[in-house]
């Protein structure tokens, strides 16, 4: 694509950067089949190719940000479909960071979304506001059909809605400390104890935890640890991101430093998707920039850890037929799209995977609160494609996806590692069952 940036404009090392992707986009729109908006929607402005020509105008004439191209990238899931599709190697993902960034900077929105996205901001990063907050979901609850009839209180509905009714007690293993491995030493590793997930569900890492130190590796939780920055980041706010990235990139140099890491390990697709990333959005911060590229190179999904590590025969097979879920973040954003499998199938489960398995849950990190219709219409569509699957379980690797496809399913969702962790002689998670136990060979 021919672009039109002036000198001055180009001196910008972000708009330097955009125009480099912009001029890799053929036009092709090969990527509009595999959107999930353009798909719901059928609107071209709701495709990649349709934000990518709004993004270009916005920033070619440097004009702020208005509400039409507003509209369509809030819509935008951020689920990197369209970069696996494209033949021409586009990083929408950069670009659209980029264009939130600008959106912020120069956007007033109206009223009540900004008083939205403020709470979202100021709560979701934070364990303990979140944990407070989720008990007071209880109080909101009785008004959710009321919120719903006023389109500016929708995401209000959608956040109660989500909401679970119960939420499990803080975990002790997400205390900063290391757990050291059982038998021969077999590596050493971070672990990010992130936020949302360790409200929502302490017992991902805290199996994470126990599977690692029983294969014989050492998990550290390092001190300072946080949001790896992904929920703020989605919203444009750069700042905020970046302090995010920083505080965790210090907090995994000091392990490193303290006796070294094989890999930094996230349980969280989402999140692993975003500290990838940090070697590019910490790149022009001098101080940082070397540091946050050697994290973004020892990130590994849990997955991609266990895959590495040559696992034995697991203790049983449980021979259960589980549907597996590829979060965008984990298929589109880490192109991890074989290692969850082949460990659930060497582990002794029967895996299916369920038709449209590239389009989106709709879950994307804050979107189900944000754009609660598209949203549903998406799990809508995704829990359909699993359940015609015939499996008893579904497994997935991200906490969003989790929340968003077991809100409306009948069959059970866990993580991945739950699954695995089962196999490898720990608990059976709860809410599946054992009716197919297959007697390990
Ligand atoms: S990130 Fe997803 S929703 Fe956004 S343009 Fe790409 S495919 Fe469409
Ligand atoms: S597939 Fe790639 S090159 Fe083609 S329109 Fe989409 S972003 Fe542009």
């Amino acid at each position: 694509m021919q672009t039109n940036f002036s000198a001055a404009q180009l001196a910008d090392p972000h708009v330097a950067e955009s125009e480099k992707i912009l001029r890799k986009c053929v036009h092709c729109g090969f990527c509009t089949a595999t959107c999930p908006t353009y798909v719901t929607l059928g609107n071209e402005l709701d495709s990649p190719r349709g934000r990518i020509y709004l993004i270009k105008d916005m920033l070619e004439n440097g004009r702020p940000a208005d509400k039409e191209i507003v509209t369509h990238i809030d819509r935008c899931l951020s689920c990197l479909a369209c970069m696996t599709t494209c033949p021409s190697g586009v990083n929408y993902m950069h670009l659209v960071d980029h264009a939130r960034a600008h959106i912020e900077k120069t956007y007033r929105r109206p009223p009540l979304d900004r008083l939205t996205r403020a709470m979202l901001a100021f709560v979701l990063p934070y364990p303990g506001r979140f944990r407070a907050a989720l008990k007071l979901a209880g109080l909101g609850r009785p008004f959710i059909g009321l919120f719903e009839k006023l389109p500016a209180l929708k995401p209000v509905a959608a956040m109660l809605k989500l909401a679970p009714s119960s939420i499990p007690p803080a975990s002790p293993m997400a205390s900063p400390g290391t757990h050291a491995g059982q038998g021969a030493k077999r590596g050493r590793v971070a672990i990010l104890t992130g936020c949302a997930q360790s409200v929502l569900d302490p017992a991902i890492n805290e199996t994470t935890i126990s599977l690692l130190t029983r294969l014989g590796v050492e998990v550290v939780v390092p001190e300072g640890e946080g949001c790896c920055g992904a929920l703020v980041h989605h919203m444009g706010r750069e700042e905020a991101t970046l302090a995010s990235a920083r505080r965790n990139v210090d907090a995994w140099t000091r392990a490193i430093e303290q006796g070294g890491l094989d890999a930094i390990v996230i349980t969280a697709s989402g999140c692993g998707t975003t500290i990838k990333d940090y070697g590019f959005m910490l790149r022009l911060d001098p101080a940082y920039a070397e540091k946050a590229a050697r994290v973004s190179v020892l990130a590994k999904d849990v997955t991609e850890y266990l895959a590495g590590l040559d696992l034995p025969e697991p203790v049983r097979k449980p021979g259960t037929v589980v549907a597996y879920h590829s979060a965008c973040s984990m298929q589109h954003g880490q192109k991890i799209t074989r290692q969850p499998k082949e460990l659930l199938a060497k582990a002794g489960f029967v895996v299916r995977d369920p038709r449209e398995g590239h389009l989106c849950c709709g879950s994307a990190g804050t979107y189900n609160i944000l754009q609660p219709d598209i949203s549903a219409k998406l799990r809508d569509r995704k829990i359909r494609n699993i359940e015609a699957t015939g499996a008893e379980i579904v497994a997935t690797g991200n906490i969003g996806c989790i929340t968003q496809i077991a809100w409306a399913a009948k069959l059970p969702v866990v993580h991945t590692i739950k699954l695995l962790d089962w196999a490898y002689g720990g608990p059976k998670p709860e809410g599946v069952s054992d009716a197919k136990p297959v007697a390990a060979e």
